[in-house]
């Protein structure tokens, strides 16, 4: 949480409107989603803050709108709207979609390139200057690369010959700000996590051969871009335009949003952009006399059922498929339970079914289906209601999973409840309780059918941030006057 421990702001990266959203665009976002539900429990509404939205300038853009014969603009509009729809039908609870074509992005950003040029590094030179790029750029990658990249001389990931490129840009002079960085990286004042990451960053400064980075490029190798306030040949590159969605989107400097969340406390990432939001972004931070942010999460790259993810392949996931066929609070479930932030990220799309019915139908619909319905028939509905409460220690180490960003280890204790009942449930046989005149038999029947009730509860309570609809389904079932069992299955079999 930042300085007055009591906001919260997350971001997830903005997505390259080059491609349609998929499945890692989706994981992150979900990632970014529960945590944003989960303060906004805590600390109420106003004082989360959760930010995602595209990023669409850059070469890459210009060529694939003149593929399809249409204005850039028209196509960042419609491949954006996609990203919208997706998040809407994941019942994604972002506060703000910010957009790097959006008007507001455009004349902020043209302000801090302005404020970059009259900066200052700590060593007390100019932060930009200009000198002459050369490099072989790949128009897919929309990057220099190193003559190390290539393979038979062409770009593994898009399999051509990159263009020998020289021109005259801007540079940001990166070097002078690295032992800062280095410092605030050592003493997680810059908590770089998983602390693997946080080691290879640190591996990368102290490497000593990381180049400036150029912040600007010729109009004619990138057309479609944030002019140069003060070159009118040159447009904005895609690191200042891009990376600072992050505080226009809060009206940087004086907007109210900016005041209230700025440092950011959260931001997700995935491993391709390490370098730049770990040493680019904190470098632009410290030249505009800024705070850093609390935290970088970095996540994996995913493969899918174990394979890479390609369009060759064909095995690439868009979210809607996903969302039409479990709806989005079980899909955001089945994605987070498969493996841990920051670990291998192999998404088991073919294991979906299987784990839907296991955990989901069979595992917690059908503990809520037959406590539901004993409590019904043997005890008319009526449950001692001072026994639905929050077991403190299993909540508490939940919520601290939860906020390390650890879900499948929150998941998995929700889970031993649910296991903890189901087992319960076999070993005492209640229905055989019920039958029994015994006095103990039938205090036993209560107290059996009351702890999976409390533990219900307490799954629901925890859940809340995950599955907040199915969370309040599950409360009103059993904070009802008389228990029923539903009339529906909360999970029915697909
Ligand atoms: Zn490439």
């Amino acid at each position: 949480m930042n300085n007055r421990n009591k906001t919260i702001y997350i971001t997830t990266p903005i997505y390259y409107v080059n491609d349609k959203p998929h499945i890692g665009h989706a994981y992150t976002t979900i990632v970014a989603d529960v945590l944003a539900r989960y303060y906004r429990n805590k600390l109420g509404d106003d004082n989360v803050y959760f930010l995602t939205g595209t990023d669409e300038h850059g070469a890459k853009i210009a060529e694939s709108a003149a593929k399809v014969g249409i204005d850039p603009q028209k196509f960042t509009d419609q491949i954006s709207d996609e990203f919208k729809e997706a998040w809407q039908n994941l019942e994604i609870s972002n506060d703000q979609f910010i957009r790097t074509t959006s008007e507001k992005h455009i004349k902020i950003v043209t302000d801090i390139l302005n404020k970059l040029k009259e900066a200052k590094t700590p060593l007390g030179n100019d932060v930009l200057y200009e000198s002459e790029y050369e490099g072989l750029y790949c128009v897919g990658c929309e990057k220099f690369l190193n003559p190390s990249d290539l393979v038979d001389e062409k770009c593994p990931d898009h399999n051509q010959k990159p263009k020998l490129v020289k021109e005259k840009n801007w540079f940001f002079r990166l070097n002078d700000f690295l032992p800062l960085i280095k410092e605030k990286i050592t003493k997680d004042e810059l908590l770089i996590y998983p602390s693997t990451r946080k080691n290879e960053v640190l591996g990368l400064i102290d490497k000593q051969d990381l180049p400036d980075f150029s912040i600007s490029r010729s109009i004619k190798s990138v057309p479609w871009g944030i002019d140069l306030p003060w070159d009118k040949n040159q447009k904005s590159y895609v690191w200042v335009d891009a990376l600072s969605n992050y505080i226009t989107a809060l009206d940087y400097p004086q907007g109210d949003l900016f005041q209230k969340f700025w440092p950011a406390n959260i931001q997700l990432l995935a491993l391709d952009i390490l370098k730049f939001h770990t040493l680019y972004w904190p470098a632009i931070l410290l030249a505009l006399g800024m705070e850093l942010p609390k935290q970088l999460a970095i996540h994996g790259f995913f493969t899918i059922n174990g394979q890479k993810m390609s369009k060759t392949i064909g095995n690439v996931i868009h979210p809607n498929e996903v969302v039409e066929k479990y709806g989005a609070e079980v899909s955001k479930y089945l994605i987070l339970s498969q493996f841990s932030f920051g670990s291998e990220s192999d998404i088991k799309v073919e294991d979906f079914p299987i784990k839907y019915n296991a955990d989901l139908v069979n595992g917690l619909g059908n503990l809520i289906n037959r406590t539901t319905k004993m409590v019904e028939d043997y005890l008319d509905g009526e449950i001692d209601k001072s026994g639905l409460e929050i077991i403190e220690d299993v909540v508490s180490k939940i919520n601290q999973d939860i906020e390390k960003i650890n879900f499948k280890e929150a998941l998995v204790k929700i889970w031993k409840l649910i296991q903890e009942s189901n087992f319960l449930i076999d070993q005492e046989k209640p229905w055989e309780l019920s039958k029994s005149n015994n006095k103990d038999d039938q205090e036993k029947l209560k107290s059996v059918l009351g702890f999976c009730i409390k533990n219900l509860y307490n799954v629901a309570y925890s859940l809340n941030f995950l599955m907040p609809q199915k969370s309040q389904e599950i409360l009103d079932i059993i904070q009802a006057d008389k228990i029923k069992k539903p009339a529906k299955p909360l999970f029915p079999r697909l």
